[in-house]
């Protein structure tokens, strides 16, 4: 059997798959603190089933999943896969190859598979035992686990050479086969319980089975009794049966004679109620004509109450008229004088009206001469106007003559007087040689 690969992804240090192929003459794996070594082993160790997060650095199996650096995202879930090669006799399988996969999710979740088929933890353990390729073996031993051993207790240490010895299996095996003998020596001591719970209720159960036997028989006694006394209750329950039939039939032949009675009787019930129905009909239509009737008397008997305080009403004006009449009658004699004196006064004033009329036609002409001579006047009077303007014009003409020879004659006033005081100069001058 041989290590033939181990397959990486996302777990730990490498967030990319990586495959280690272990040819032939790989002893060691080298490189600088730090860069994934001992992360290798703890894979193999993970892929073949370890539990404690503590032995594999972490606080909790999720913490194997690759948790991210400043420049790369976490991924979601972290696989390992270990693969072995000509192993089908050490293992006593049929494959030549084994590959042992297990996958762990954020969540805890861990799942593993055999050859790409999933299983249990238990079958790849089963599978590993005794061949010292297994989580706990002395084929694996991290940094300081030699000096451990070498220091632990002797009983430890056995653990490690029973291991590799190929005793473990069977040391399994035995401690399987002790618990189970334990077991069914518990089951032993419970049959023993059982078995005198039972011994002790053979007795009860003897008697009740006395009883059951007892029982049976008289059951059977029972049944040849029943059967006989229903043998005779059918005989008589037959015999009842023949006189039924009898009967139904004698009963169906007046059913036929009372079922065309019947008939008969539901088409008479059928006519009478027909004929009742047409009476309903001339019921409900009289006491429509009934009400209609009893409220027109209603409304008559509204008119001639309403007719009667009318004409009372009436009454009452008539009586009032005829007061005004006699009273306008009075004043109507009244009037007739008064218009015969209004009469006799329309007389005198028609007569006054007369004299003043002739009066006002002498008037008319003496107007009508006025208003001859008073446009006659006017024409005169215009004639004045026209002559009188034409006057102011030429007084106007002449004021400005007048007022144009008086500037002429203040400058020929002026003139003299220069002429004056010239001549008198000229004599001053004539008289002094
Ligand atoms: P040494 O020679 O000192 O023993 P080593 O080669 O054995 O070193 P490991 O201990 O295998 O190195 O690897 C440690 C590296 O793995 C550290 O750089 C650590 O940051 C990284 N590492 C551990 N767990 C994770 C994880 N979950 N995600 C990312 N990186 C991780
Ligand atoms: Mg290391």
């Amino acid at each position: 059997m041989h290590l033939h690969s181990l397959e990486l992804f996302g777990f730990k240090s490498f967030a990319d798959k990586t495959t280690f192929d272990f040819h032939a003459g790989i002893t060691a794996i080298v490189g600088p603190n730090g860069c994934g070594k001992s992360n290798v082993l703890d894979a193999v160790r993970w892929v073949l089933g370890e539990q404690s997060a503590k032995s594999l650095r972490g606080d909790e199996m999720a913490d194997v999943i690759f948790n991210g650096t400043d420049t790369r995202k976490p991924v979601g879930f972290a696989e390992v896969s270990l693969t072995l090669s000509d192993c089908a006799t050490d293992l006593a399988v049929d494959w030549h190859d084994v590959r042992v996969t297990r996958r762990v999710y954020r969540d805890g979740n861990s799942e593993y598979l055999l050859n790409k088929t999933p299983c249990r933890l238990r079958d790849i353990q089963n599978l590993f035992a005794d061949t010292g390729v297994a989580r706990a073996a002395y084929s694996m031993m991290e940094q300081g686990k030699i000096d451990m051993v070498l220091s632990s207790r002797p009983e430890d240490r056995r653990a490690v050479f029973e291991e590799a010895a190929g005793i473990t299996k069977y040391k399994t095996q035995k401690r399987e086969a002790l618990r189970k003998l334990e077991a069914t020596e518990a089951n032993l001591l419970r049959i023993g319980d059982v078995i005198k719970e039972v011994k002790r209720q053979i007795g009860s159960l003897q008697r009740q089975a006395g009883k059951a036997r007892r029982y049976q028989a008289l059951h059977t006694d029972l049944r040849v009794l029943d059967t006989q006394h229903s043998r005779k209750q059918l005989d008589s329950l037959e015999a009842e049966l023949a006189r039924c039939h009898a009967e139904i039939a004698r009963l169906g032949e007046s059913e036929e004679a009372n079922r065309a009675k019947i008939d008969m009787g539901e088409n008479e019930l059928a006519e009478q109620r027909a004929v009742l129905d047409k009476i309903d009909r001339q019921i409900a239509d009289g006491r429509t004509e009934l009400q209609r009737l009893q409220s027109e008397i209603g409304t008559h008997q509204n008119r001639i109450q309403f007719n009667r305080q009318h004409a009372e009403e009436l009454t009452e004006l008539i009586e009032r008229c005829k007061k005004d009449i006699a009273a306008a009658e009075t004043k109507r004699a009244q009037h007739g004088k008064e218009i015969d004196q209004a009469n006799a006064l329309i007389e005198k004033t028609s007569q006054l009206l007369q004299a003043k009329e002739g009066e006002l036609a002498k008037v008319t002409d003496l107007i009508a001469e006025f208003r001859a001579e008073r446009s006659g006047h006017e024409a005169k009077l215009e004639a004045l106007r026209l002559s009188g303007s034409k006057n102011e014009k030429r007084i106007a003409e002449l004021e400005d003559e007048i007022s144009g020879l008086a500037i002429r004659r203040d400058a020929t006033e002026e003139n003299r007087r220069d002429l004056d005081d010239a001549i008198s100069g000229a004599r001053v001058k004539s008289n002094v040689r």
